[in-house]
């Protein structure tokens, strides 16, 4: 196969290209982001400083308050752009959020120490526990039932005038399901405790009840805007105090220099995806049901790792269970992921095992184990992630590989 001078792969047997299927790590940029990019570098006002008072620093500042208004418009309003910080991705608006919604509310009320944090939150938020016992508060880990959602019995069992806060995302990372927010915000609220949701797998491609949620977090790179520009949204009246510090920006929630390209392209990008949001979910859905058709033929031996089959029928309908377009989980009994990872990546394609941090994790996805995998049917799930930008083409070629795979390689 073709290297360039550093010994990297330069083709794949698909039209000389990698195919790229790992959109749920990183998804490229799209043209909108490149545009506003290159737009925004041609204004005389990119070279300033937004906190700069003379007509430059205006200008600049200006544009990032426009970003700022995209965002609060895409949450239909219920995030004014006032509650809007910029951060440097996910996981620090998460920590922001985190630990300034914590710290706020011990100031006013030292009883409240518990956190709920559910069983299969991104490490961005589960890593917390530890730092989090250590400053005083109490972590219980809300279960996850074997078809993806939050226990919401031992929600309601146990969420009290104890509880601080609950944090549970939006929509999970490595089997794209999406919590019944909505559910989980009248319980926390019932108790006067608050709701943060990551919101990096969620934000525009679901339909949010942004009115229930009172902190949220998200990433530019998840919805093709630049890596390294995210926001944390926190609503006025959710007690916050700041966790860095050394100077005024971002209402002193995030001191520091803005990405201001990063935030005008993360605003137009928003915008984008906000306004086409339909467009985009049925072209994904169209694509993800092409993939599970191959993948998923009755002689393939590969199942879905989310199966919707065992779902209650009761109160929690089969049909009320929604996931985020764009992620297919794939369970290949006998095989480890990183095998089949490697062995896709010497033909060309890039996907990632159920979630790419959990890569080289002894037992597989914690995901799927707080599922009910075991440890052994864990790391033997691929996860296979797009949007409507990826071609027909590259995805049947894709699924014919690991088929092919799947037949010549030996089992574990
Ligand atoms: N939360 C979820 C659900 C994620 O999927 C990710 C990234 O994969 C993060 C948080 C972290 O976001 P970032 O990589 O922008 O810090």
């Amino acid at each position: 196969m073709p290297r360039d001078e550093k010994g990297l792969r330069t083709l794949s047997k698909v039209d000389n290209h990698i195919v790229y299927l790992d959109y749920a790590a990183s998804t490229p940029l799209r043209e909108v982001a490149k545009d506003a990019l290159s737009a925004f570098y041609e204004e005389p006002c990119s070279v300033a400083n937004p906190s700069s008072l003379h007509t430059l620093g205006r200008e600049a500042s200006q544009a990032l308050e426009a970003a700022r208004k995209s965002i609060s418009q895409a949450t239909q309003n219920a995030f004014k752009p006032s509650e809007v910080t910029f951060t440097g991705g996910g996981t620090e608006a998460i920590n922001l959020a985190i630990f300034g919604i914590l710290e706020g509310v011990k100031r006013q009320n030292p009883a409240r120490t518990k956190v709920f944090i559910s069983a299969f939150e991104h490490d961005a938020v589960f890593d917390l526990v530890s730092p989090l016992k250590r400053v005083g508060f109490d972590i219980i880990t809300i279960p996850i039932t074997n078809y993806g959602l939050v226990d919401l019995e031992f929600l309601e069992k146990n969420v009290d005038e104890k509880t601080a806060l609950v944090c549970v995302m939006g929509a999970n990372n490595e089997t794209g399901i999406v919590q019944e927010v909505t559910t989980i915000a009248e319980i926390a609220h019932a108790k006067g405790a608050y709701l943060f949701c990551d919101c990096v797998q969620a934000f525009l491609k679901t339909d949010l009840p942004y009115e229930s949620i009172d902190a949220l977090a998200f990433a530019g790179h998840k919805i093709g805007a630049p890596k390294g520009i995210g926001a944390m949204l926190v609503k006025r009246g959710v007690p916050y105090a700041p966790q860095e510090f050394g100077g005024g920006q971002e209402g002193k929630r995030r001191p520091g220099t803005q990405n201001l390209p990063g935030a005008v392209a993360l605003g137009k990008t928003v915008e984008y995806v906000f306004e086409k949001n339909d467009a985009i979910e049925r072209e994904i859905e169209r694509k993800v049901a092409l993939v599970e058709a191959f993948l998923f033929a009755d002689d393939t031996g590969i199942l879905p790792s989310v199966s919707l089959e065992d779902a209650p029928t009761d109160g929690t309908a089969k049909e009320n269970i929604k996931r985020v377009p764009g992620i297919v989980s794939a369970y290949v009994p006998g095989f480890h992921s990183e095998t089949l990872i490697l062995a896709l990546d010497a033909r060309g394609f890039a996907v990632s095992a159920a979630s790419a941090c959990t890569a080289g994790v002894a037992g597989g996805s914690r995901v799927l184990r707080a599922m009910g995998f075991s440890a052994d049917d864990a790391a033997s799930s691929l996860r296979i992630s797009f949007d409507e930008r990826a071609s027909d083409d590259d995805l049947t070629a894709f699924c014919e590989a690991l088929l092919e795979i799947v037949k010549i390689l030996p089992k574990n």
